[in-house]
Parts: C-alpha cells; structure tokens; sequence
C-alpha cells in the first residue's frame, strides 16, 4: 500500500484530524505530542512524521523514503519512547551511530551503543541494563556486522525478544542491502534472517535514496508485510544542475576559475572517478591557488577522518574525493558538487550532487561530462572484484541512462533524475525557479531537433564496416565520416569507404552525437580495451544493429546554441597552429583531453 506523494512539503503543524475516530484509533496522540515538545524539544512535525510514526505504532512495516535532513530519526525515536522495550537500530557506520547516540543522551533518551570501540567494562553494563526485566534503554544502536557476527549480541536480541523486550528492528541507509541501490554493502543482505528469527517484530526500514528497483528487492529480502510505504518529494529546489561538455585540456583551468569567481571560500566538493584522479586534481588546484586536498579509500584511516574533520570545520574548502567520501557527511553549507567524470547512475548522481546545500541556500551541481569517462568506469566495475558477475549488466544499464542524462540537452534535469527515483515531476516547478533553473530549461527554447537519420543509417553501416577489419574508435569514424584526411586514416584507406566524406556538412560533434545515440538505441555497443597504459573505448554494432536497417524508426538530435558554442571552443582553442585542417587540429585536442582524462588506474581498489 502507497501512501501517497506529497510533493512540495510544506511545514505541517499539528494534527490534520481531531476527531473521537483518530483519537481512538491512535491514542497516544496526546503522549506522543507531550513526548515532542518535551523530551525533543520539537514544535511541529515535519512532513509525513506523525503518520508514519502512527503507522509504526499500529505494528505496521514502514518504508520511509526522505531526502536527507528529513528528519527520519525522529520517525523511529519518538515511537521507541512510546513503546515499552528495546528498539533494535542497524545503521551501517560507527561515525553516524556514536554521533546520534551523543545526541540521543544529551536529550535524557537512555541509548547506547555496541560499537567495536566500546570499552569491556562499559560494555558490560550496557548488557546489564539490557538483561534487566524491564531494559532501562531504549534505542540500541548496532552495525550490521556486529548484529550477524556476535554471538552474544545474538544472544541478548534473542532473550529480550523472548521476553517480549523487543520493540521494533530499525534499518537506516536501508538501500545498501540491495545489489541495486548505490552503496551496496554485503553485511547488510544477512538481515534477511530478522523476519524469520522475529517474525511478529516490526520493522522501519529508512533511506534517502531508493529507486523502486531498490523498493522491491529490500522488500523481498526482509520479507516485510503489512507495509506502509512513505514517499516525500526529492526535488531540491535550492540545487541548480549543468552539465558541461568537457572540452580540450582545459577542464582543470575551468573547475579552478569556476571555484575562484564564484566559489571564492565557499565549501565544496569535487568527485573524481578513482584515487589517481583525485590525487593529480587537487594538487593540478593546488597549484592554481586553490586550496584542495584529496581524500579516498587509499589513505589510512587517520589521514581521512584528519582530512574530513579539517574540511568540515573550514580549515580548507575544496575536497577532491572519490565515492568513498560522502556517506554519513553532514555538512550543511556545501554550496557546489563537482563530478570531473561520470557517475555510476543516475540515483548516485542525485546522491552526490545532492550533498550540496543542505542548509537551504542556493548550492550548484556541475558535472563535467565525456563520454570517454562512461568507458573507464565501465571499465573499472568489469574488474571490480567487490561487483557481483551477475549484476554487472545491471550496473552497465545504470550507467548507460547515466549516459543518456549527461546527453539529454531538452529534458529537464530535476524531471531526469526524480524519475529514476519514482516520482513525477512537473517541469513547469524548475521553469518557474528563476535563478534555479536547470541548464536545459534555461536552454529549452534555443535549439531544434533535426533529423539525421539518413547520417544515422549511413554511420552505423560505416562502423560495421570498418570493424570487419580492425578496432576504431568513435573518433575516428567521425572522422572518416566527416572527410578527414589524417595520416591515419590515408595509409588505412579508409578514405576509399562510399560514405567518406558524407558528413563533411556536419560538425564533428553532432557526429559523435550521433553515433553516442546510436550506442543508447543499441544499435551500435561499445567496449574498453587497454592499449599499453590507456584504456581506450572502441565501438561496434550492436544487438539491434540489424534490425535497425529494416525499421522505419527515426533519429533525432538537438542541435542547439550549447552545443554549437562548446564546439567553436573546442575548434578556438586548437586552433593557434594552423593545421593541416580544423578537423586534426580537433582530434589533437580531443585525443590530448582523452589522455588527461586516462591515468592508469589499478582497477583492483576499493574507491
Ligand atoms: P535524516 O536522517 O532524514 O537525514 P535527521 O533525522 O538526522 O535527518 O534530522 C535532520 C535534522 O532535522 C536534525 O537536526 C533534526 O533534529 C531535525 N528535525 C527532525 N525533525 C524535526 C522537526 N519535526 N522539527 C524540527 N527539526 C526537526
Ligand atoms: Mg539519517
Ligand atoms: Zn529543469
């Protein structure tokens, strides 16, 4: 059962319902709202709290999909002080639990929790109080490995729950049990044993990011029944999103000015796609007087939590991270997110750009986009030992509509990316944002859709051709395609193809346009080779290849004012030798952002 979106959340005060039937249906209204204000110091609820505080409190199973900064924790303490008995919370870090086991002491909540860097001693009390007839604490907070792996903790869940001791199971960050969600971690699948082991205890299940994908599969895991499902709308108004081509070597130059004229002190982040990257790019801002600092799963423990303490208490602004530096940072005044290279899917991309602006205020995504970098990480989780074999092509699909997000110019990006997530968004909230407006909004009434579906049949025939033979790359059919007449492509004759040429009227990127969506539509597929230290992405036909001679269906692509200024950049900056043509001077400097973009990475890390 969905109970349904309320998009837009506004500040709801108080009950909606006062009625005798509501009063008998929940009768610990009135304890409830004393325990609020008194205990939490809390006005109001927030949004959806109540309900689904009242649905927890009827034994009902909760999903409680909210953004971060919600207020989900309230939706599990409160009940757990209404209820007689120990609430069970598995939250998946030791940094959150200690942090919301701190706060929940100083409020008078008696909590505790048994993190491997509890002392014996106080260890032993904790299990006192819990072993007592009546358990003087009320919220045990516990990571997934210790709740599976201890035997004593097993134990004592055991006995409190023969003794009827056993509120309720809480699951935070709920996604990272699924294959699917972006976090995945393998402690979390052994709690599928919760519903069997406990059947009559309810269980909340919190996150902040969950497709429906995700929905069902903890669903199914936990065996949850009786389910009452809660969605609050996951736009961020206070987030504007661009994505930008990246053109030439110029992309460290751009993040630095980009930081300086409008970042000027301001905290951020910048994710890159693996260790090496971040390394070279902090020290590439270092260098350009920014001050940034890497931060990634290759430095010990010490050096990170040094690392993001300092960036939390503003002793320096830029953190150029990988995906490991994010979960569980609650930093609300980060007013941008950078990606220097594609995200997995499109829930992390929301996830990450997502870490801005908590506090409210104006905060800017950027992502800087080729679609080169989709095939390094491609890559990387084909050699990830940590990826299940079986979901790889689950997790190349997410990439792939990742792809399809970054190359999207008409659709709006806030609409993009709540769809992934299971909501409908209206188009017209992000036209209306002003200064908050998404790039393609801004953009939506610049360009227009030609049809090419003519080059489109032409190039997916040209690529087939020339693999017959050999790898080529996107680059080099565009150029083909276009009527270069590169070295390389003379001594390959590949000049002598009926289609060389055919694309002359065409810029090069509109080329490479097409055959991008051509590699979405399936008709053509890429793959990643290593040619000495470089990966290098390649294409060939691909599954609906044959088939796509035969249809009638159309290609399109936009062809705007965006487009066409980012390529006169590109075109400008090469432009100062005069080459043999535009399209070489071009290629050098593609290939030369392909290099910069290509550090050998070892594929074996954990990010
Ligand atoms: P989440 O887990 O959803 O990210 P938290 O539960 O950590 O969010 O809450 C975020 C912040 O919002 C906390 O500082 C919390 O005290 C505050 N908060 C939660 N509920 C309310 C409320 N009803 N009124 C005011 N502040 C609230
Ligand atoms: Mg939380
Ligand atoms: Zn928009």
């Amino acid at each position: 059962q969905i109970l349904d979106v309320s998009l837009n959340s506004v500040s709801f005060s108080g009950r909606k319902d006062n009625s005798e039937e509501f009063r008998k249906k929940y009768p610990h209204t009135e304890v409830m709202y004393e325990v609020l204000h008194q205990k939490f110091g809390l006005r109001h609820f927030r949004p959806h709290q109540e309900e689904i505080i009242n649905a927890s409190l009827t034994q009902h199973d909760c999903f409680v999909l909210m953004p971060t900064g919600g207020g989900k924790s309230l939706c599990y303490q409160l009940p757990a002080m209404l209820m007689p008995g120990v609430t069970i919370v598995i939250s998946p870090l030791r940094a959150l639990i200690s942090d919301q086991v701190d706060k929940l002491n100083a409020l008078d909540i008696p909590s505790a929790h048994l993190c491997s860097d509890v002392k014996k001693a106080d260890e032993e009390i904790i299990y006192q109080k819990l072993h007592m007839r009546e358990p003087i604490i009320k919220l045990l907070y516990l990571t997934p490995e210790k709740m599976v792996a201890s035997a004593k903790v097993i134990d004592m869940i055991k006995s409190l729950y023969q003794r009827g001791k056993l509120a309720r199971f809480v699951i935070d960050e709920v996604h990272c049990l699924s294959q699917w969600g972006h976090d995945f971690r393998p402690d979390y699948k052994q709690l599928s044993s919760l519903r069997k082991l406990y059947s009559e205890v309810p269980i909340i299940c919190l996150t902040a990011t969950a497709t429906k994908q995700v929905q069902g599969d903890v669903s199914n895991i936990l065996s949850l029944k009786n389910i009452k499902t809660f969605i609050r709308s996951f736009n961020r108004p206070n987030i504007k999103y661009k994505v930008i081509p990246k053109a030439g070597k110029k992309v460290v130059e751009e993040v630095a000015s980009l930081i300086k004229s409008k970042f000027y002190r301001k905290s951020g982040i910048i994710y890159c796609l693996c260790r090496a990257d971040c390394e070279k790019l902090a020290d590439d801002l270092s260098r350009l007087g920014i001050k940034a600092r890497a931060y990634h799963a290759g430095m010990s423990d010490k050096i990170r939590e040094k690392q993001q303490r300092e960036w939390m208490q503003d002793q320096f602004h830029v953190i150029v991270a990988t995906i490991a530096f994010g979960m569980g940072i609650d930093k609300p005044d980060v007013r941008f997110v950078i990606h220097n290279s594609i995200p997995k899917s499109v829930e992390a991309f929301y996830q990450e750009s997502g870490r801005a602006g908590r506090d409210g205020e104006p905060s800017y995504s950027y992502l800087f986009y080729a679609y080169t970098d989709a095939g390094r990480l491609k890559r990387l989780m084909q050699m990830d030992r940590n990826v299940n074999r079986n979901t790889l092509d689950g997790h190349f699909e997410n990439l792939h509509q990742m792809v399809s997000f970054c190359e999207n110019t008409v659709d709006c990006r806030r609409y993009l990316q709540l769809m992934h997530l299971g909501e409908k968004f209206d188009r017209k909230i992000c036209m209306d944002s002003k200064d908050m407006m998404c790039d393609n909004c801004e953009n939506v009434a610049k360009f227009k859709l030609s049809d090419v579906t003519k080059e489109a049949r032409e190039l997916s025939q040209l690529v087939n051709d020339l693999t017959r033979t050999e790898n080529v790359t996107m680059l080099h059919v565009a150029d083909v395609y276009k009527g270069s007449k590169v070295k390389k492509i003379l001594d390959k004759r590949h000049d002598q193809h009926r289609f060389y040429g055919n694309g002359s009227g065409l810029d090069r990127t509109d080329i490479q346009r097409i055959l991008v969506d051509l590699v979405l539509k399936k008709i053509l597929t890429d793959f990643c080779t290593y040619t000495g230290d470089f990966p290098v992405v390649y294409i060939k036909s691909g599954p609906k290849f044959n088939t796509f001679s035969q249809s009638d269906l159309k290609i399109s692509i936009p062809i705007g004012a965006a487009k066409v200024a980012a390529v006169a950049k590109v075109v400008k900056v090469s432009d100062d030798s005069p080459g043999p043509s535009t399209s070489t001077a071009t290629k050098t400097v593609a290939v030369s952002n392909y290099k910069i973009n290509c550090i050998r990475v070892s594929c074996h890390e954990e990010l």
